[in-house]
């Protein structure tokens, strides 16, 4: 079935066209119509399969319709999200979609001024993207009411229910009109959080595209055994082959993002990072920067790891193993967006091994090693541009302070 087959509003049909959206995506066709009936929805579905579309393009369709020339009061629908950065992006995805239509959409989220955004609140907006702590200091100010809200859409749901943020979202919904709609959008459940879900709601309809395996079918993920002391050779020797690739390394810390950068740095490549403890504004730069390109390596913690749509990434790196599995999935489904096919190398010292075997039983099946020959491994080495350079200052610099884990460790070789 095709975009233009559906009822919806002319407008919509014309963004999509724009969009160069004409067919909808296996968890679109799947959860559209029942989202158009008004039902709860848990939705599944693997990351880069347009789960955003999924739930914007109902939505606007249905607040469209309602509201009037004349104009009701109060937010309609609210799409609650773990990140600023995600903030942003879902609210481009609803502008985008909803251009000429009757349907206002207005981000907020932290680390930026309330001011302006209470400004903006106050001219009256029917979908409001928001960070679960910015919206609950402004409903507790009074500045955001919820007795006309309709609709409630928990993105990267699994995890905006493990955020803590459990006990603010029962009251939340205490507050909403009893007749509402409330969608959970994830690439990862697991059963507690979807009881959880499910005692939010009343009769939901679940829906889920590709149970099995929750890695993305477009992304070719492997693992290839390295050193801890070793890893930003390897990372080098990545960005020297593939200069014009864009690359995403995951790190587990935000000391290491700055380490690794200046690992980087001193071997004459450059790139940017990203962590929780960075200004909004050079959040907001950092991920410009990348997305056009202009720097092509992004280091980043966990904080980049969901819901990120940035075009052709051609590469993840997890230059540290995530801590907590499922968020495997989401790092390295940052590529193999869209119809995009993307490659993801997880760099496994010794003192990880354990970490990957949580993986390993978290998407159900073993990741695929890539063996380096013996002389494989010393030739990357051996080519580093840092060769020359006291290599224990360099190893001193990189290691984390405090952070056993990663102490300098002399592991077994590779295999
Ligand atoms: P998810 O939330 O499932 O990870 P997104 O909603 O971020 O995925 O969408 C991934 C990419 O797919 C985006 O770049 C989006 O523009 C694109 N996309 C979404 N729906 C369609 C469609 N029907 N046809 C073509 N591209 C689409
Ligand atoms: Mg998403």
């Amino acid at each position: 079935m095709r975009f233009s087959q559906y009822h919806f509003i002319d407008e919509i049909k014309n963004n999509l066209e724009k969009l160069g959206f004409k067919k909808p995506t296996d968890i679109q066709y799947k959860c559209i119509p029942n989202i158009l009936r008004g039902e709860d929805l848990l939705a599944i579905a693997q990351t880069g399969t347009g789960k955003t579309a999924a739930f914007a393009i109902p939505i606007l369709h249905i607040l469209h319709s309602k509201i009037n020339t004349k104009r009701d009061d109060g937010i309609k629908c609210i799409v609650m999200v773990p990140t600023r950065e995600l903030a942003i992006q879902i609210s481009e995805v609803f502008q985008t979609l909803g251009k000429n239509t009757r349907v206002n959409t207005f981000s907020v989220f932290g680390g930026v001024e309330q001011g302006p955004q209470i400004a903006k609140l106050e001219k009256g907006i029917d979908i409001l993207i928001t960070t679960p702590g910015r919206m609950f200091d402004l409903v507790s100010q009074g500045f955001i009411k919820l007795n006309r809200v309709e609709m409630l859409v928990l993105d990267e749901a699994d995890h905006m229910l493990a955020m803590g943020f459990i006990k603010d979202i029962r009251d939340l919904i205490r507050f909403l009109p009893r007749k509402r709609q409330t969608l959970f959008f994830s690439a990862t459940i697991d059963d507690e959080i979807k009881d959880l879900a499910y005692s939010l709601v009343k009769n939901p309809i679940r829906i889920q595209v590709s149970p099995k395996d929750p890695v993305s079918k477009n992304v070719d993920h492997s693992v290839v055994y390295v050193e801890m002391d070793d890893k930003r050779f390897f990372l080098e020797r990545l960005v020297q082959e593939y200069p014009e690739s864009k690359i995403l390394v995951f790190v587990r810390t935000k000391v290491r993002c700055e380490r690794v950068q200046a690992a980087m740095k001193r071997v004459g490549v450059e790139s940017v990072f990203m962590h929780g403890g960075k200004e909004q504004n050079d959040r907001l730069e950092v991920m410009n920067t990348f997305k056009q390109g202009i720097v092509k390596i992004l280091i980043a913690t966990d904080v980049s790891a969901r819901g990120i749509d940035i075009p052709n990434v051609d590469f993840v790196v997890n230059y540290d193993l995530p801590e907590h599995p499922e968020n495997y999935v989401h790092r390295v489904g940052r590529t193999g967006r869209g119809r995009s096919k993307g490659l993801a190398y997880s760099f496994c010292d010794e003192s990880e091994k354990e970490y990957l075997k949580a993986i390993e039983d978290y998407i159900g099946k073993s990741v695929k090693v890539l063996e380096l020959a013996a002389d494989g491994y010393k030739e990357i080495k051996d080519l580093t541009l840092s060769k020359n350079m006291d290599l224990k200052d360099i190893i001193r610099e990189l290691e984390p302070v405090g952070n056993k884990r990663y102490g300098v460790k002399k592991g077994k070789k590779p295999k």
